[in-house]
């Protein structure tokens, strides 16, 4: 049996007051990772921050985007993963030396997890948690107790051989009755949810491995929502930050080099801009 690829499901358990994610990738994983150099295990933690952001951008109950950043002084000096309400991913790793580690303190050190909410409508926000867990997914678990206060557990799955990333969330909903009745729900669901092994997540599709985990519940499966990867670079937001530029500054850029030229660090797509393109933007310049 093979998985639908690269697709994110929403779940709700009927009697309970509990709502789940599952996510499945593969070709957003091949897309993000193959066009960097990247080591197994720096490429493992990328696609595990790839599936995590797909399960936080499913929480989002408005249309936008979230930013999810790791900083620290270890070999992995920067990473970060964009995604939005379409499930559009992309990702890059900096790293400040090549490295053998393969946990996550060694690959980042000691380090922060940055998460930026940006709603198309309204003011975005930003969580800080310190990555002082075992796993992301206890970085994150961390980050939903102090940031949202809602009890969360999230699950990651990442294999750079099998060249698949997969996650799973699940999540008390707020504004529930008896509290107590449900963090005992929740806290059950979490032990069958913690039984989930890599070959099951990267093989079954959403129902069989819900009812593998879940079938003395009732699980109401939405509609399925495709994942995929998406640079939102453009040429666009090229010339916008070229407009930042001081025109004696870019004057000069142009003297030296004849154009001007920009590489996407996610993509790797090169945008060249021409004296005439520029003309705009060299206006104060006088000759
Ligand atoms: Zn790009």
């Amino acid at each position: 049996m093979t998985i639908k690829n690269d697709v994110l499901n929403r779940y709700l358990f009927d009697d309970l007051h509990v709502r789940g994610e599952l996510v499945q990738l593969q070709q957003t994983y091949k897309d993000i990772v193959s066009l960097h150099d990247y080591s197994p295990a720096v490429s493992q933690l990328l696609g595990e921050l790839v599936a995590a952001t797909c399960l936080l951008t499913a929480t989002l109950k408005f249309e936008g985007e979230i930013a999810v950043q790791l900083q620290g002084d270890g070999p992995i000096g920067y990473l970060a993963v964009n995604g939005n309400h379409k499930q559009e991913m992309r990702g890059i790793v900096r790293l400040s030396q090549e490295t053998e580690e393969t946990t996550l303190q060694g690959l980042i050190g000691k380090g922060t997890m940055v998460i930026t909410i940006r709603p198309e409508q309204g003011e975005p926000y930003q969580g800080v948690v310190a990555l002082d867990r075992e796993t992301l997914a206890d970085c994150l678990a961390h980050y939903f107790e102090v940031s949202e206060q809602i009890p969360t557990k999230i699950w990651l799955f990442s294999d750079n051989e099998k060249q698949q990333a997969a996650g799973s969330l699940v999540q008390l909903l707020p504004d529930g009755g008896d509290k107590e009745k449900q963090q005992l729900d929740f806290e059950h669901l979490c032990q069958l949810t913690n039984t989930i092994k890599s070959e099951e997540i990267f093989t079954l599709d959403a129902e069989a491995l819900l009812y593998r985990l879940y079938h003395q519940e009732k699980v109401q499966l939405f509609e399925p929502q495709n994942v995929s990867y998406q640079c939102s670079c453009s040429e666009d937001k090229c010339l916008t930050a070229i407009a930042q530029i001081n025109p004696v500054e870019l004057k000069s850029i142009i003297k030296e080099q004849g154009n001007v030229s920009m590489t996407c660090d996610y993509c790797m797509t090169t945008y060249v801009f021409d004296e005439l393109k520029l003309q705009p933007f060299l206006n104060d310049v006088k000759h």
